[in-house]
């Protein structure tokens, strides 16, 4: 009998060796929403990505409980066979009418969402072109697609641009690819320029909005709502919405052909009874939420001026998402223990996921977060010794 090739150990080793060797903490989170157990102690969560606090709000909680129990913890199909209920349906007609547009389609995930759509919509005689720091799951969809893949450098439209000239009519068709928000940086796109390039080459485009949904655009519906030209605007359920699941805007036609062709939503169970509602809620909730995203998007600038005071650079970031970016891997990760000795839990990143020499510590604010916690993370920041 032959020995099977040894992979695991070697590669975990590896990852070991270069302190990159990750696991799963648990924690128990409190209902203030920003408040989580850990192992006995208490932290201050600042990483996490219910911005509106809506994972605990009682409007979503009891839409949630309420649908559990109407329908049963499990919808028990995929779309197309039983598994659409009128909640499903009810759902996407209110995200269309949310959004203006034509037509809504829910998916389970995010991440499966981004992952089977481009390879969808796309042939072998197609041309994908994405930004550069697009998010993991959007690079999925790109790779396991038959089409040709090419990125531009971020936010670079005169990169677009050249690449759509090069690219001439060799192609069927093109879809360009990109995010509102980034999620490593927290800055923008400028979504209105890549969506007038799109048009002006007839190419296609796909929006994914994760990180605006609640917290950016007109009645926090995020950045990508109401430009023309986007062809396909993703949404996601898990951030602030506090829920679980994604949706797409579109036209009419495009959901049929989603609805007929899209592997990621054909073959899977349909999102359960719980989330729906939960969802449902928390998006009616949004709109009515000016006045606190007001004071959240204060909150948000005093604490990137106030890390900037400490020292910090905070790159490119205009959004909630606020990086503090150290340098070296070593000061990261001892930032990020004296961080957590403190009662602060805050995301290190690093190489590979960043450039060498960007490692950086990764905010998230929550409008749950008080005035007082963020004073109380900046007075940690100002105590570190270097
Ligand atoms: C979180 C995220 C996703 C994945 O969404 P999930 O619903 O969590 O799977 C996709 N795109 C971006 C930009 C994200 O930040």
């Amino acid at each position: 009998m032959s020995k099977k090739p040894e992979f695991i150990d070697d590669e975990l080793q590896k990852r070991k060796i270069s302190q990159q060797f990750r696991s799963l903490t648990p924690i128990t989170p409190r209902p203030d929403g920003v408040t989580v157990e850990r192992n006995g102690k208490t932290y201050i969560n600042f990483c996490g990505n219910d911005y509106l606090g809506l994972a605990t709000h009682p409007q979503v909680i009891e839409r949630s409980r309420r649908y559990l129990e109407n329908y049963g913890a499990g919808a028990t199909a995929s779309r197309l066979i039983s598994g659409t209920m009128d909640i499903h349906q009810r759902l996407e007609s209110e995200i269309a009418r949310l959004y203006g547009a034509e037509a809504a389609l829910l998916f389970n995930s995010g991440f499966q969402a981004n992952s089977t759509l481009l390879g969808t919509l796309t042939d072998r005689h197609s041309l994908i072109i994405a930004d550069k720091k697009s998010h993991n799951s959007l690079l999925q969809g790109a790779l396991s697609s038959r089409a040709s893949f090419q990125r531009f450098r971020h936010n670079d439209t005169s990169h677009l641009r050249e690449l759509l000239e090069a690219a001439g009519d060799q192609f069927n068709r093109i879809w360009i690819a990109t995010e509102s928000v980034f999620s490593m940086d927290g800055d923008r796109s400028p979504l209105e320029e890549i969506a007038g390039i799109a048009g002006r080459f007839g190419a296609y485009l796909y929006v994914d909005d994760a990180h605006a949904v609640g917290v950016w655009g007109d009645d926090g519906l995020g950045l990508a709502r109401g430009i023309g030209d986007v062809d396909l605007l993703l949404g996601t359920c898990g951030k602030a919405c506090g829920s679980f699941g994604a949706y797409v805007t579109c036209s009419e036609a495009m959901r049929d052909y989603l609805v007929n062709f899209c592997a990621g939503f054909i073959y899977t169970t349909a999102l359960p009874p719980a989330v729906v509602g939960a969802t449902e809620a928390a998006l009616q909730l949004i709109p009515t939420l000016n006045d606190e995203r007001a004071a959240y998007h204060a909150n948000i600038e005093v604490l990137r001026r106030q890390l900037q005071k400490a020292g910090f650079d905070t790159g490119p970031s205009t959004t909630q998402i606020i990086p503090a970016i150290v340098g070296s891997e070593a000061q990261t990760l001892a930032l990020s223990e004296y961080l957590e000795k403190h009662g602060i839990l805050a995301t290190a990143i690093r190489p590979p996921t960043v450039p060498p020499g960007g490692s950086r510590i990764r905010f998230t604010l929550s409008r749950n977060h008080s005035e007082k916690q963020i004073d109380d993370l900046i007075k940690v920041l100002n105590k570190w010794d270097k």
